[in-house]
């Protein structure tokens, strides 16, 4: 009999992966779900990006590329790095990758030792705490709640290091709560950190771009005290609809990018050598490009929010950037509604899935069980829909 790893069986299944196939089940069978689980895009890729890879199909761009990444594409992203985030790194400091995700996975790899303790402020993106388990760390989750706007104090991550505190990992615009760090408020945390000059942080910037303005960007690296031992996160995935191209990379410190590109060179060998092409196009374009898109998002999450104001039950921060909301939906914790009894977050997003056909995402997967997730990069129409059927069904 096949006997899987320990490692995998003790592996959960991704959450928002999980829920998008569920949604896109019920689809096959019939059923009118609208789909708000998966954060992606609900725009084409740019055309001035998709002609760079057509122009690199045609230029016969086939073979393998270098583990981590062409030295043009690399050269963008440090251009990319200094004008977005003001930080200088060597090309020997970048590795491209198989998309942001398998970035963060090269990162919890090349740190983590069994027993480590990695810090998630809760809610954390959903593959992180995952990642650490695979690499037998120890996840030590940190609650945060809407009032702190689901942000991390510094006495709050001071008392969570301890002897074993190996990294602390976030994402700024936070995947699921919307919320950005403020410099003074990263300023305050690296104060901290000072203190514990062995801990590696992990700044996961992928929503960068997708920032309404209210917070301006700020990543861990520009502190003085924390360049050297910082890891900067980001892809093109979310900024330029680019989800299916799968390119992500890093900006750290030599010896983790060399670790990161070794790992690769036995994993991957390198990511797509088209999309690496279309990527340069894409990172050199100015941020103008793409604004379109994310003026759409600010007006959807405005759209979003009004909306959902008008439900009873549902408490809501104001997202400063990415494209969710994260609503605590306590208040209907052991009510029933059109005869199912919900208990929890997993219990209300199975009930809005089932009864509204409504694809949502439970807080639990994000370590915040009062919450549920709801993106809204989807049509202005089915945020309506979605939201007037959320209501009906809770009547
Ligand atoms: N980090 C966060 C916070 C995300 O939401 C995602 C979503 N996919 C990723 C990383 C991974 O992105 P990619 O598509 O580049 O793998
Ligand atoms: N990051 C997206 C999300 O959180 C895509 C899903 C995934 O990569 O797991 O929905």
């Amino acid at each position: 009999m096949i006997q899987l790893s320990d490692k995998i069986q003790n592996l959960e299944t991704s959450a928002t992966l999980a829920m998008a196939a569920k949604a896109r089940e019920l689809k096959t069978e019939g059923k009118d779900i609208i789909g708000l689980s998966l954060g992606e895009p609900d725009f084409n890729t740019p055309d001035f990006i998709k002609e760079a890879a057509i122009q690199a199909i045609n230029d016969n761009y086939n073979s393998y590329t270098p583990v981590d990444g062409y030295e043009d594409l690399k050269k963008a992203v440090q251009l990319k790095f200094k004008r977005d985030n003001h930080l200088n790194y060597n090309l020997n400091q970048i590795v491209v990758s198989t998309g942001a995700k398998q970035s963060l996975y090269n990162i919890a790899s090349v740190i983590i030792n069994p027993g480590d303790e990695v810090i998630l402020p809760c809610p954390y993106w959903v593959s992180y705490k995952d990642m650490v388990k695979l690499n037998e760390g120890v996840p030590v989750e940190v609650q945060t709640d809407l009032e702190q706007d689901f942000k991390m104090t510094p006495d709050q991550l001071r008392s969570a290091i301890t002897p074993k505190t190996k990294m602390l990992w976030y994402s700024s615009p936070c995947n699921p709560s919307g919320s950005v760090y403020t410099e003074k408020e990263l300023r305050a945390l690296a104060e901290v950190l000072k203190e514990y000059p062995d801990i590696v942080v992990v700044s996961d910037e992928i929503y960068e771009h997708i920032n309404f303005g209210e917070e301006k960007t700020f990543s861990m690296a520009q502190i003085d005290s924390m360049y050297d031992r910082t890891v900067t996160v980001n892809g093109v995935s979310k900024a330029f609809a680019m989800t299916g191209w799968r390119i992500g990379y890093i900006g750290a410190p030599e010896k983790i990018a060399n670790a990161c590109k070794k790992l690769q060179g036995q994993v991957t060998s390198g990511a797509n050598c088209i999309a690496q092409r279309a990527v340069i196009t894409a990172l050199e374009a100015p941020v103008e490009k793409i604004q379109y898109m994310i003026d759409k998002f600010k007006s959807r999450r405005k759209l979003i929010l009004d909306l959902i104001s008008r439900i009873q039950g549902f408490e809501c921060n104001e997202p400063k950037g990415a494209f969710y909301i994260f609503p605590n939906v306590s208040f209907f914790f052991g009510k029933t509604f059109n005869g199912k009894k919900i208990e929890n977050a997993t219990d209300f997003s199975m009930f809005l899935l089932e009864v509204a056909n409504v694809a949502t995402v439970t807080g639990e997967a994000f370590g915040s069980p009062n919450c549920i997730r709801i993106s809204y990069a989807a049509s202005e129409a089915n945020i309506e829909e979605a939201l007037e059927r959320i209501k009906k069904s809770l009547t």
